[in-house]
């Protein structure tokens, strides 16, 4: 038996499996990693663009730069379907307990069709008030909607008050007071419900499944440790090197539709993906 088909008989033999998944699982539904070469800290410096003051800072004295920052985060997620890693996960609710936990803020788990989904960073598709309360859901056309009218802005001259109206249905003060997208930044806690669920099902999961994830964000990072101690096996679906017990190398859309169909036989079926 070589690594993969041990890895997938782990799969296969578990009755809780924790997939826990990072920019990575997304790269090939269009929406690029932060980290890479050419990714959005390149061009957007954290310290000036990742926390929430220094977004309000840029806003009030960079206001095109700022739109271009959200431009360049909403327009891929806007126009992103689920792909096979996403699809084969939702799918493989039919073989056996299956957990997500993410750190992406795209909502294609959710799309895809998978049932329990702990978003830990949040989702640019909730909009909350300032002290987290839930106010709407967007769906991806609203997305849609704001990155056009962001394009029709930058055609102009962009000052505050003409950003502030193109982001009116992200970004604003409504009758309940401010609003913004449920989004944890740098040096921002958790979503605190979706953190205790993730850690208890790292705790009580047999196989962990990390997919896409760097292992550079903390606390997110820990989990596998947790999983590891409470005596989980290990899986990483990476194409860079990862810490784990199984390292299965490649991208995430090729390599997790084949490690579920190796645990559970052909007839994964491509289940198409809603537009949230
Ligand atoms: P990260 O820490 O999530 O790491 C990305 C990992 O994905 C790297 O290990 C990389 O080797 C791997 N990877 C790249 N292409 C892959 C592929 N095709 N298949 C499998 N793995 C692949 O990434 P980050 O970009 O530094 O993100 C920082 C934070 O921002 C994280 O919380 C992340 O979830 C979030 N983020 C979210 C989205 C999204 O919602 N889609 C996109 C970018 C970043």
């Amino acid at each position: 038996m070589d690594r993969f088909d041990e890895a997938a008989d782990w799969v296969r033999s578990s009755r809780e499996v924790v997939v826990f998944t990072g920019a990575g699982i997304s790269a090939e539904s269009g929406i690029p990693t932060f980290r890479d070469d050419s990714g959005l800290w390149q061009r957007f410096p954290p310290e000036q663009f990742a926390t929430w003051a220094g977004l309000v800072r840029t806003a009030t004295l960079q206001p095109r730069r700022f739109c271009e920052f959200v431009y360049s985060v909403l327009e891929p997620i806007a126009a992103a379907r689920p792909n096979p890693a996403h699809r084969a996960i939702a799918e493989a609710e039919r073989h056996t307990g299956i957990t997500v936990v993410t750190q992406n803020i795209d909502g294609l788990h959710q799309a895809a069709g998978s049932t329990t989904v702990h978003e830990i960073h949040g989702s640019l598709l909730e909009i909350v008030t300032v002290s987290g309360r839930f106010r709407r859901l967007l769906s991806r056309a609203d997305l849609r909607e704001i990155t056009s009218s962001l394009e029709k802005a930058f055609r102009g001259i962009l000052t505050l008050p003409r950003a502030l109206v193109a982001l009116r249905r992200l970004i604003g003060i409504g009758s309940g007071g401010a609003y913004r997208p449920n989004l944890v930044l740098f040096g921002d806690a958790l979503v605190q419900s979706a953190w205790t669920q993730s850690v208890s099902a790292a705790r009580t999961c047999d196989c962990f499944l990390q997919v896409g994830c760097s292992g550079l964000v903390l606390p997110a990072a820990t989990l596998p440790q947790e999983a590891k101690a409470a005596g989980a096996c290990i899986l990483a679906v990476d194409p860079n090197p990862t810490e784990a017990d199984f390292w299965l190398q490649g991208r995430a859309a090729e390599v997790v539709p084949m490690l579920f169909e190796t645990a559970f036989g052909k007839g994964q079926v491509d289940s198409g993906g809603d537009d949230r």
